[in-house]
């Protein structure tokens, strides 16, 4: 397989890797998972459901690339027959008080977190990502989304919609592999705290938690055809977002695909919000304290192996403090451990899949053919699975397609400014508009240099930071409407 195998420089004053100390393994157990099937079919009605065609796809470990289990390409059939369920239970999920329907949010809830340990488990296994991160931000954040869109079904008349705001019906929701289970709380949470009721179609390579949480949608008791799952790649994900008997698309993932179904969807009534991809600078004024900095840097770009969309893929230095603040920077990359995502002191695990790793290898050869400069620290990977060592590259310039281009890895690509204003101007040279982050001491900077981003979310001295009662979304090429919040419940009422 396909494997970042350049050889590696590591000019900068090395840390013993792990710092002043070494880690023995600490590994969790792959059985906390729990059962996997062999195959799988859909979540359709309240049952699991075998698919009207014979086409199987394959789920695969990304860190020893063995087969996890089977599941259902979902067929045209199959996606009229989750629309179906989902509307003919619309009526009676419309029809229950809000407080009726929090209690089930609720439960699921307190599943997620009862069932939390199996979860994260099963997301490091199918996804790649640390378990720490799995453990410790998307299973809780999922039940934090359960329970915060559980406080607003009742209280939707106080939202600021206008009196007994309508749910919009049945909403078609298409999620990608980055963060499978947060992801769909993102989604599922606020459509069924306002009433409506689901079809949603995780990414091809990571379906197990989706699947799981079908499971969790019977142990609540949720009615029949409340939520319903249906599996495959694009081909099901299109049927399922041009299916004549869909209210509402809400789609994360890639900005071509955001754009196919925004064509779609013109002049239709079908309520559409995207989640698209993005670029975003990290800008590190002169001023700035330089480990927390650091840090977030490599918060911003690092976590998740750099699958996310708000990463933190351009680092904009001040040029007075840019040798200073690299030198720190590649000294705390030294220390990061890439390995085994199910080793507790694992920081960088394994890229989602071998063709996510093929697009970062091509980016970053570019960046190399167009002129940058590379650096990652020395460190060994496993010998099968796919990885990437955490990489920066210097004498970046705007043209170039590391720049420009979502590489969604973990690769920093860094550029530096003289003047506020050269930073600004920067950071906004971009189509996307997702997030931004700014490090500096002085808040009338932070206000000053905020304003005039062109991003939908700038974190300020920090990066990265969730909370399902905060608004998430995108500018320009990232995408439109928000998620989280109060915000968040307008994709999912007829306003
Ligand atoms: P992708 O667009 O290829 O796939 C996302 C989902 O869409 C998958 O479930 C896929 O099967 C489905 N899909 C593919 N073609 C489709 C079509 N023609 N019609 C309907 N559905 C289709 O993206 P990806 O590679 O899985 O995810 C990475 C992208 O997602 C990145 O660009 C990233 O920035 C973006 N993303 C954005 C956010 C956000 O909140 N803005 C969050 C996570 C990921």
């Amino acid at each position: 397989m396909a494997k970042n195998t350049k050889k590696t420089d590591a000019p900068v004053a090395q840390a013993p890797r792990g710092g002043l100390f070494t880690y023995a393994p600490a590994p969790e157990s792959p059985a906390a998972a729990g059962d996997i099937a062999t195959s799988y079919g859909h979540f359709i009605g309240g049952e699991f459901v075998d698919s009207s065609g014979s086409e199987a796809l394959k789920t695969v470990n990304p860190a020893t690339e063995q087969v996890l289990a089977e599941f259902a390409q979902g067929t045209g059939e199959d996606v009229d027959r989750a629309v179906a369920a989902a509307r003919k239970a619309f009526a009676d999920w419309s029809a229950l008080p809000g407080s009726e329907r929090a209690k089930y949010l609720f439960r699921i809830a307190r599943i997620v977190q009862e069932r939390s340990r199996e979860l994260a488990v099963l997301e490091s296994i199918d996804n790649g990502k640390p378990i720490r991160e799995t453990r410790d931000f998307d299973v809780p954040m999922v039940a934090a989304w359960f329970f915060y869109y559980a406080g607003w079904a009742d209280k939707l008349d106080y939202a600021g919609y206008g009196p007994n705001p309508r749910p919009v019906g049945v909403a078609a929701q298409v999620i990608p592999w980055n963060f499978p289970l947060m992801m769909l709380a993102w989604k599922i949470a606020p459509a069924l705290a306002t009433g409506n009721t689901v079809v949603l179609k995780p990414a091809e390579t990571t379906p197990l938690t989706a699947l799981r949480f079908a499971e969790i949608c019977r142990q609540a008791g949720l009615p029949k055809g409340v939520v319903n799952i249906v599996t495959g790649d694009g081909r099901t994900g299109a049927a399922l977002t041009a299916h004549p008997d869909v209210d509402k698309v809400a789609f994360t993932g890639s900005t071509p695909v955001g754009r196919s179904i925004a064509r779609q969807l013109a002049g239709t009534r079908t309520k559409l919000s995207l989640e698209l991809g993005g670029k975003a600078a990290n800008i590190v004024f002169d001023d700035a304290p330089i480990d927390q900095a650091v840090e977030g840097i490599v918060n911003g770009i690092f976590f998740n192996q750099g699958h996310v969309c708000c990463a933190g893929s351009r680092l904009l230095v001040q040029e007075s403090v840019q040798d200073e603040f690299l030198e720190a920077l590649k000294r705390r990359m030294s220390t990061l451990r890439v390995g085994d995502p199910l080793d507790k002191n694992t920081d960088i695990g394994a890229i989602n899949s071998s063709a996510q790793l093929s697009r970062i290898t091509e980016l970053t050869d570019a960046g190399e053919a167009e002129g940058a400069e590379r650096w990652s620290p020395s460190c060994d990977l496993p010998g099968t699975g796919y990885w990437f060592r955490p990489t920066l590259f210097t004498g970046v310039s705007q043209a170039h397609r590391i720049a420009r281009e979502e590489i969604f890895g973990p690769v920093l690509s860094v550029l530096t400014f003289r003047t506020p204003a050269e930073a600004v101007e920067k950071a906004n040279n971009t189509p996307y508009g997702l997030s931004a982050g700014i490090w500096t001491e002085k808040g009338s900077r932070i206000l000053w240099t905020a304003s005039r981003l062109k991003a939908g979310v700038v974190w300020a001295n920090t990066f990265n930071k969730f909370d399902p009662a905060s608004p998430f979304g995108g500018y320009k090429e990232s995408g439109y409407g928000r998620e989280g919040g109060r915000h968040g419940l307008e994709a999912y009422l007829d306003v």
